[in-house]
This record gives C-alpha cells, structure tokens and sequence, in this order.
C-alpha cells in the first residue's frame, strides 16, 4: 500500500539540495524509497537541478566539476530506484533497503517506558537517529517537542490526533504539535525518529516525569 502522509515539497527540496541534516535525510531517503509519489518529485528536482547547470554558462565552469555534479544527480536518481527491503534477523518484517547501513548487527534496547524501547542508529549533534519500538496497543503519554520531530512508520502503524499512520507514512511535528500517538492493537509498531530535541512531557504524568528529569 502506497504511503498517505508525505514530506511537504520544501522538505524534498531541502532533502535534494543537500541542505537536510544526515539523520531526518536517512528518514526522507527511506519514505522516497517506499514512495513513488515523492520519487517522481525528486527526480523532476533533480532533472531541473541538472538542467539549471546545463543552461549556465559552460565555459564559466570547470567542466570536470559539472560532470561530477551531473554523475551525483544521476546517482541520487538510482538511489530511490533500488530494491526496497532487506532481511535483518533483528526484526521479524522487512526492513527498507535505503536504512540497512544504519541498522547495527547487535540492537542495544532502551525501555523508556512499559511500552516504549528504542536504539540508537545515527548520534549526531543536530539530530539524532533513533529506531522506536511501540507495543500493540501502547498510547504514549502525551507530549510536545522543544524543536522539529520527523517519524516514519516502518513496520505496524499508530493514530495520532485522529490520523492513520502505516508503513512508509511520514510525519514532520514541531513546538506547537501536542500529540500521543496509540500503536495499533493487534501488532507492534517501529518508527524511525529524527529528534533535534528533547521531547516534553505534557500531560499530568508527563509533567511528573519532566520534574523528576529536571
Ligand atoms: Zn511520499
């Protein structure tokens, strides 16, 4: 089933242009991966990025230096073409094939909570790249976000704020999203999370949880 909830077109641009930090790219790269919607807009990126070069003066530029530029976009293009998922003995669903250098052999679980564990895929100042594990059933207390958040559902699904999140579904949340999303009841739920931030605890036991953190 093709995914529903998309990365807006500034995202993809950003994500095209090398202007996307390495974590929330990993998570844009995989959802394109999965997607072909978002596919054919990158690749029209890339094909205008390409031909913007081509129109501009040529004896201006290094000529070796456009080749090289032209020969990445060609790349990139393949990229999102490859076969979509691998097998890791780690989980028992496929995995997308674009997230396969970051998955580690051994997953170092973390509880955050009774229904909540996760492992560490990229650690990055900016962003970090975390793999989530949400029991079926499971609600996360609620809470909101001092910076941006960027899920994308892997295996599984959750609802949050009255919308269906699935595999390859995509999320962007920032500062003024207040959310607790729910796993789904008869199956567990991975997400791969690109935080640029602590989150915040809202709720009554939230609020507990952050003063005790402070
Ligand atoms: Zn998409």
């Amino acid at each position: 089933m093709s995914p529903k909830h998309h990365p807006s077109y500034e995202l993809l641009l950003d994500y095209a242009t090398g202007n996307l930090p390495l974590a929330p790219s990993v998570i844009v790269a995989v959802h394109c991966s999965m997607c072909q919607e978002c596919t054919e807009i990158l690749n029209s990126i890339n094909m205008a990025g390409a031909a913007l070069i081509e129109d501009l003066d040529k004896e201006k530029l290094d000529i070796n230096s456009l080749d090289k530029v032209l020969a990445q976009l060609d790349d990139s293009i393949d990229e999102v073409k490859e076969e979509a998922i691998f097998n890791n003995n780690n989980f028992n669903f496929k995995m997308p094939k674009t997230l396969q250098n970051y998955i580690p052999t051994t997953i170092n679980w973390k509880n955050l909570s009774s229904g909540v564990s996760t492992a560490e895929l990229i650690s990055n100042e900016d962003f970090n790249l975390d793999i989530y594990k949400i029991t079926s059933g499971y609600k996360i207390p609620k809470h909101t976000h001092t910076g941006y958040e960027y899920t994308m559902v892997i295996d599984g699904g959750f609802t949050d704020n009255n919308k269906y999140f699935g595999p390859g579904d995509f999320s962007l949340l920032d500062n003024t999203n207040e959310h607790s999303p729910k796993a789904d009841p008869d199956k567990d739920c991975y997400c791969i999370v690109s935080l640029d931030s602590q989150i915040k605890l809202t709720g009554p036991i939230g609020r507990l949880f952050n003063f005790i953190n402070n």
